[in-house]
């Protein structure tokens, strides 16, 4: 469901379309993360912005369901587009989207969302699981485009293996000085871990904090998960930390 607290009624965002895609790479991310990687069956260009959803009609036996997905991928005038779909046991979207082989092919209705960024200089990203895959769409855009602001990532997950896309994200890091990626595991297993530990928003204020100390601008939060999560958030940055709300934008899975 769209959290629409940071809606801009004059945005000039495109009408949905209706167009199918054509499964071309699948690969597991996590022990429950699907990485699935469509391209357009017309070869059009996808046009987007970071941040945008799209639905999937995904047929089933009492007829077609619609599920929203972020694009994981950042816009590029190409015709491909990446998701990455966490298995929700019992959940007909999910399954259906886990269970697909490469030359299938789905319909999709979208770009569609506002959870874009609108502003740019320092942002502080924060996702849990795969409420990651739109603000890596942000991120790895706004880093092609060339800025230079700090872009911080605090990722949220239960366990060491849930960390999709780290080999991405420490290339990421190591490439760029102004990006920067905080993990914290919820549920770390045994005594290997020596990260952060706990819920995102244990984290959240001190990150906020030390960015607005590097005294380059505003810095906007984008949040993107499960409802609780950004509940907690949100609550943390607007009422504790007093943010005023057109810094805070989130958008909820559930
Ligand atoms: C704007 C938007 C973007 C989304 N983008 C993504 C995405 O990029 N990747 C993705 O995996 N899901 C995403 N979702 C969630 C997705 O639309 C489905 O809700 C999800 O795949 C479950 O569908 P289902 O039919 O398998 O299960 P259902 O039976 O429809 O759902 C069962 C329950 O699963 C929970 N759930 C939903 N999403 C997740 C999740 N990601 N992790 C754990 N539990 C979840 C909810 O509590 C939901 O009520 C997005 C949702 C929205 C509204």
């Amino acid at each position: 469901m769209r959290d629409t607290s940071d809606r801009d009624p004059g945005s000039p965002l495109r009408p949905p379309e209706t167009f199918e895609i054509v499964l071309r790479t699948s690969q597991m991310l996590s022990p429950v993360v699907k990485e699935l990687t469509f391209e357009r069956a017309d070869g059009k260009a996808m046009h987007f912005e970071a941040g945008q959803w799209v639905n999937l009609l995904i047929p089933q036996q009492e007829g077609e369901i619609k599920r929203a997905y972020s694009i994981a991928s950042a816009p590029g005038g190409h015709a491909r587009l990446q998701f990455a779909i966490t298995h929700v046991e019992g959940g007909p979207g999910s399954t259906y989207l886990h269970r697909m082989e490469v030359g299938d092919s789905l319909r999709a209705v979208g770009p569609q969302g506002l959870f874009v960024r609108r502003h740019g200089g320092p942002a502080l990203f924060v996702g849990t699981g795969t409420g990651v895959t739109p603000l890596r769409s942000m991120f790895q855009h706004a880093l092609a485009q060339g800025e230079t602001a700090p872009l911080w990532l605090l990722f949220g997950v239960r366990h060491e293996e849930d960390r999709i896309y780290a080999d991405e994200l420490r290339e990421l890091a190591a490439a760029y000085p102004n990006f920067k990626v905080f993990y914290t595991l919820s549920q770390p297993k045994g005594g290997a871990w020596d990260g952060r530990t706990g819920y995102v928003q244990t984290h959240a204020r001190g990150l906020y904090e030390e960015m607005t100390a590097l005294g380059q601008g505003d810095v906007h939060v984008y949040i993107c998960g499960l409802q609780k999560m950004i509940g907690n958030v949100r609550d943390l940055l607007r009422k504790e930390m007093e943010l005023p709300r057109q810094l805070v934008h989130s958008e909820r899975y559930d």
